[in-house]
């Protein structure tokens, strides 16, 4: 698989005033390949989902390269820059409550992207309106309908069906499932991994739940105060984590089939995460981690390769385990 997206150092801070920054997000460098889903977990306050909207451009970043097809994305979009990027990325919302315009239809809604080609057609609008509903498992009728009248699933399909409608290569789906009931979760996951494959899709898909990310990812990425601990495939990352945060993470995730929630082991993760806005010098895990070294508290670990595995790790634990 050829390479779509590559971050190299990416970083987006935000100024506080009175010399005080947030390091939302702190050199991350990865790359996603076409059609691959790259799952990128981390507790909240991790930088996740400002990674997400620097990566498409809705932030300005601080620091750092977007590659997209070997080109380098803009520090800041201009509006040409926005319409032109319109029509190959798009983000799919963490809220359908809140990212639903109450006051527009959901036709109006989903063919919102559409009006800023100049040169498309009422007729084209409609058509479109009409296989993007269908696409996502609505109907037609529900285009003069109003989002209040839908439940949530519905709604993140309206809000699915916006994104798509642009026809992206690359979608990043921010949480689209946290604000769902547990019923629904499982349906918009499957419906998102459908058109992944029917459409091609290349999908950064951002979730604290870290059983549903293995699931729908071909890799994961952990992240934990701004930077990535460690990447690898999804189900060696999930099933064999090297990273004590990953280890942590995953040991505190319920288990979503009941009789092996109730063999887990539980582990809930200690403290919290620190500020960002004062970034622990070496390790930003370290004071949190159960197998904390001296070294850890000077010197800031790496992402590196461990031998004889696909995988990266930010950890002194590996230091000498490094190709
Ligand atoms: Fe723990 Fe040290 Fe590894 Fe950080 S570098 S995760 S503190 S062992």
């Amino acid at each position: 698989m050829s390479e779509l997206i590559r971050l190299e150092k990416l970083t987006r801070y935000f100024d506080m005033g009175r010399g005080k920054r947030v390091h939302a997000v702190d050199g991350v460098s990865f790359s996603i390949a076409e059609g691959e889903t790259l799952g990128l977990v981390g507790e909240s306050g991790s930088g996740k989902s400002t990674l997400g909207k620097t990566l498409l451009g809705l932030y300005d970043k601080t620091a750092g390269s977007v590659i997209y097809k070997g080109e380098e994305l803009p520090a800041h979009y201009r509006p040409k820059d926005f319409l032109r990027m319109a029509n190959v990325m798009q983000m799919i919302f963490q809220d359908p409550y809140a990212s639903l315009n109450p006051r527009m239809t959901v036709g109006e809604i989903i063919a919102e992207g559409l009006r800023l080609k100049p040169d498309i057609q009422a007729g084209d609008v409609r058509a479109r309106v009409t296989a993007a509903l269908e696409r996502v498992g609505l109907h037609a009728a529900h285009a003069s309908r109003y989002p209040h009248e839908f439940s949530g699933g519905q709604r993140q399909r309206i809000g699915i069906a916006r994104a798509l409608i642009m026809e992206p290569e690359f979608v990043v789906c921010d949480e689209p499932i946290s604000a769902l009931d547990a019923s629904v979760q499982a349906q918009v996951v499957n419906l998102l991994n459908d058109l992944k494959t029917s459409m091609g899709l290349t999908m950064l898909f951002i979730a604290h739940d870290l059983s549903m990310v293995r699931y729908i990812s071909d890799r994961m990425a952990v992240m934990y105060l701004g930077s990535v601990m460690e990447i690898g495939k999804a189900a060696d990352v999930y099933f064999q984590p090297r990273h004590p945060y990953t280890q942590i993470l995953i040991a505190s995730n319920p288990e979503p089939d009941p009789g092996r929630e109730k063999q887990r082991l539980s582990t809930p993760i200690q403290g919290e995460i620190p500020s960002p806005v004062n970034v622990p010098p070496g390790c930003r895990f370290a004071g949190r981690c159960p197998k904390v070294m001296p070294v850890c508290r000077e010197k800031t670990p790496e992402l590196l390769p461990l031998v004889n595995e696909d995988r990266l790790v930010a950890c002194h634990l590996y230091t000498d385990a490094v190709s």
